[in-house]
Parts: C-alpha cells; structure tokens; sequence
C-alpha cells in the first residue's frame, strides 16, 4: 500500500517541492495551503501526473476545526504514515524593538501551535507506526540578531518538540524527526520585506549560495522513509554550512 503522507504549506516553496518529491517515489499526498489556491491547484496536477493520488485543502494550520478537517480529508488516501509539519511564516526583518506584538503572535501561532496541532493529529492517527518531520530552521541555533530573533527562539522550540515527541511516540513506532534548513530560495524572504535575501545573504553562507527548495525536500524524504529507520529525535542541518 502507498505511504499517506499530510504537508502543510504544500503549495508553495519547501512544501511544494517536497509534495513533487514524495510523490515521485509513490507517496499519496495530502496538502494544505491558507489562501494561494492556484499555486496549490498546480502542485495537485504535478502530483497527478506523477502518478499519485492528490487532494488539496485550504486549511490554517492555527485552527484545531481545519487542522482535523485536514487530517479527515487526508484519511480518503488511506491509512495515515506521516506528516511534514512546514506551514510557517516569517515577520519584517529589523530590529528586536521594533517588533510589533501581532508579529509575534502570528509567528508563534503558525511555527509552534500550528505544527503542535498537526502533530497532535498525526500522532492520534498513526495507529500503525510512522513518522513525523519537522521543518525548523538553522535561524533556531543562530538566533538571527538584526532580523528575527523571535522567529530563532520558536524555531528552537521547534527542535525541543521534536526531541520530545520522538521520545514520547517511539513505543507507537513513530518517528520525529527535523529539518532545519539555511537560507532557501522561496517566496518567504518577500514576506519578510527582503524578497532577494536569497541572493543579498549569499556572503554567510559558507557553500556560498542560497539552497534550492528540492535540497531540503531530500532530506525530509529520507527522514520519512525506510531509509532512515533508527533516526529519531534529530534535527538535521541542511543549511550549505551555515
Ligand atoms: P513559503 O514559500 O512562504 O511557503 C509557505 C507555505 O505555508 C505556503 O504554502 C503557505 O500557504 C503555507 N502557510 C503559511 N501559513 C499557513 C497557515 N497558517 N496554515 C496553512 N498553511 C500556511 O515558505 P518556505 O520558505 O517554503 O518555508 C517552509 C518552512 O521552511 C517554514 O516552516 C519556514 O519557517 C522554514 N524555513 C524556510 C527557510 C527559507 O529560507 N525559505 C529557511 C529555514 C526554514 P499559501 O501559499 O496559501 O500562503
């Protein structure tokens, strides 16, 4: 039987090109997006033409209501075997003073609550095993001073849910996994107001370039996979150095 494997923020950017990646080696896949239905509907026909079985669903990540619709929509492609917990957002780049409260909020809201829900989720529905991979982010051992110091500390919270999630769920044959990522060429650096951050931040990056979406979506493939059978609680950098 196919893996079922739910991603959330499938639409675009990591999540897109993992759903590509899992699909190509036989996953059926479930996604969700919160509002850019056409760059979902696009991913859903590669996916399709890739052979797999594919739904989309608009669903954000912060509500406990749409996160189960998900995972019910999910459950039409077969028996749960995982989850990559991706959907997150960024805030402005600057200053720690100049944060605004409501950033703040909606950073913690998506990057922890989100992917609490979507584990929650998984965990209660992975009956016969699984795995779970978490996308945090190198910014979590960084802590990103002058851009976004409290986007670092959720993603190190992040790495702490992995860590005690993998514990918690290893006697049910779950895995949990992460990936944290460096900087990667997606449409996130323009919600953050430095759309080219990609290209302006390649002098940091000892590899000496931005990473390409596909790069993490192979890891997230093999910490889901057989392949990595005795790998849980990890985070595993994928960052060119970073
Ligand atoms: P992206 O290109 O901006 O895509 C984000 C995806 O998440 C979109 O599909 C978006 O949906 C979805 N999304 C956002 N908030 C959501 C919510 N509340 N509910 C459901 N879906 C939601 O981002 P990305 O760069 O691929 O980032 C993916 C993950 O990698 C994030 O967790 C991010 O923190 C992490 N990361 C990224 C980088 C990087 O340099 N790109 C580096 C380190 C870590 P819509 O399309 O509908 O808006």
């Amino acid at each position: 039987m196919a893996p079922v494997t739910v991603i959330t923020g499938g639409g675009r950017g990591i999540g897109a090109a993992t759903a590509r990646r899992l699909a190509a080696a036989g996953h059926h896949v479930a996604l969700c997006y919160r509002r850019d239905e056409a760059a979902a509907t696009a991913v859903l026909t590669d996916l399709r033409a890739a052979g797999a079985q594919a739904l989309a669903v608009r669903a954000d990540t912060t509500d406990p209501d749409q996160v189960h619709a998900l995972f019910d929509a999910a459950a039409q492609l077969g028996p749960l075997t995982g989850l990559v917990n991706n959907a997150g957002v960024t805030s402005p780049i600057g200053p720690f003073t100049e944060l605004r409260v409501d950033d703040l909020r909606r950073v913690v809201d998506v990057n922890l609550v989100g992917y609490v829900l979507c584990a929650q989720q998984a965990a209660r529905r992975l009956t016969d095993g699984g795995a779970i991979v978490n996308v945090s982010s190198a910014a979590a051992t960084l802590g990103s001073p002058g851009e976004y110091v409290h986007y670092a500390a959720v993603k190190a919270a992040t790495d702490t849910l992995t860590v005690g999630l993998a514990k918690e769920l290893a006697p049910k044959g779950i895995r949990v996994n992460a990936v944290a990522p460096g900087i990667v060429r997606t449409d996130i650096h323009a919600d953050s107001g430095v759309p080219d951050r990609a290209d302006s931040a390649v002098g940091r990056i000892p590899l000496g370039r931005a990473g390409e979406p596909d790069e993490i979506a192979a890891a997230i493939a093999w910490l889901l996979g057989p392949d990595a059978s005795y790998a849980t609680g990890t985070v595993l950098r994928v960052s060119g150095g970073l």
